[in-house]
């Protein structure tokens, strides 16, 4: 038909996938039928099989921002956009002091214009043994809220969700249909969805703690010395649920698929945290959960990129699966247009907005193309 809208199928329902998905409804320069697909769901806050529930969730500098300008725009736009949400609750403005070992100029620091009321600390305002520090406001947002709110907003501009596990891009083939696009969102997923491979994922283990904890209201950073795997930071977070919780950290364990708890290293968590802020240690301050979460790293950093993949998928190994019978397959030879949109790593919630500005401009010249041929 040819009034028919054209299909967007969203492969996950991360921060990534749902903010693709949002920016994608609300545009009035594009008309999608938007169908998210994964299998985690904003309910799924219990599940280790994706990271999203795991994040802090701050925006906080990294070395990365500082050296990829692509990287550095999604996390400019995205931090202006929170900022701008402050006011619906979902995002906290959050005075931040990030304590250096080294002595520190505030000039050096690529982010030095971008967050609000940024300062040197005092010296009696560093505590020992560190030898500097830099206070300024960021945001942070509560993955328990901010996930579901964001599914909320597309449900009721009429977005489908479907939980489905995808073994492989051809099960996609009928939904995307010929002119449709593909969002690829599905994180570390994408190791293993056959006709995407990517085999230069790998996990970032990240043990947390959450707590209850009213006298906290500042979130404390300690500068992570190189090689290390522990560090140390403490993230208070919106609630409306729940409210005065924060995220205290951490581990950053490149290649570590353990999603097991480590007693121990909770323990060391939380000594180092308290040590910051000894009003962990009161009576008002209580434990509610320890989290174990894989940040889906990436070896050349995060992937935005348009592909056409032409299916029924061939493999060097002859091994694909074969769903519905061979001859079937072969005789609807067709391909998808996919965008990727996955690897952020440890900064998916702060480089969001950014990268899915990205992907919805990389739509629109395609569907723009089509229009024009
Ligand atoms: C301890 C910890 C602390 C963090 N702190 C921060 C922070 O402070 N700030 C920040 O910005 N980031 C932080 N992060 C990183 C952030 O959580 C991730 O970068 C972000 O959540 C990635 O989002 P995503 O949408 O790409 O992937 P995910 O959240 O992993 O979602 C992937 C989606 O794809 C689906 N999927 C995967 N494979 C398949 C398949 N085969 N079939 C169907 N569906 C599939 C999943 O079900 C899920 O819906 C932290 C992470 C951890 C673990």
């Amino acid at each position: 038909m040819a009034n028919e809208k054209q299909s967007l199928v969203v492969l996950g329902a991360g921060v990534l996938g749902l903010t693709i998905a949002y920016l994608a409804a609300l545009d009035s320069d594009v008309s999608f039928n938007i169908t998210v697909i994964a299998r985690e769901l904003p309910e799924d806050m219990d599940s280790q099989a994706w990271a999203s529930p795991y994040a802090g969730a701050n925006w906080s500098p990294m070395e990365l921002g500082g050296r990829d300008k692509r990287v550095k725009k999604w996390e400019e736009k995205t931090f202006n956009k929170l900022w701008d949400m402050i006011p619906t609750g979902l995002v906290k403005r959050l005075p931040t002091r990030f304590y250096t070992a080294q002595g520190q100029d505030i000039s050096d620091l690529w982010w030095k214009d971008l967050v609000q009321n940024i300062r040197m600390l005092a010296p009696s305002d560093v505590p020992e043994p560190f030898k500097a520090g830099v206070a300024f406001d960021t945001v942070s947002v509560n993955p328990v809220e901010y996930l579901p709110w964001l599914q909320s907003e597309l449900i009721s501009r009429g977005v489908t969700f479907e939980r489905r596990y995808v073994r492989k891009l051809d099960e996609l083939k009928s939904l995307v249909g010929t002119d449709g696009i593909l969002v690829n969102a599905s994180s570390l997923g994408s190791r293993s969805i056959i006709g995407v491979e990517d085999t230069t994922l790998y996990p970032i283990r990240g043990q947390t703690i959450l707590v209850h904890a009213p006298g906290l209201q500042e979130c404390l950073i300690v500068e992570l010395e190189t090689g290390s795997e522990e560090p140390t930071y403490i993230i208070p977070r919106p609630g409306k649920g729940q409210p005065d919780t924060a995220i205290l950290g951490g581990t950053f364990q490149p290649r570590n698929w353990d999603t097991s708890l480590d007693m121990q290293t909770a323990r060391g968590i939380f000594d180092r945290c308290a040590a910051l802020a000894p009003c962990l240690r009161s009576a008002e301050s209580t434990i509610l959960k320890h989290n174990v979460g894989l940040r889906p790293g990436r070896e050349e950093g995060p992937r935005v990129e348009l592909e056409r993949i032409a299916l029924p998928l061939h493999s060097t190994y002859d091994l694909i699966l074969r769903n519905g019978g061979p001859t079937s397959e072969r005789d609807h030879e067709q391909s998808i247009l996919v965008i990727h949109a996955y690897g952020f790593g440890p900064a998916g919630f702060q480089r969001s907005w950014g990268a899915a500005e990205e992907v919805l401009e990389l739509m629109k010249a395609q569907v723009s193309l089509k229009h024009n041929i």
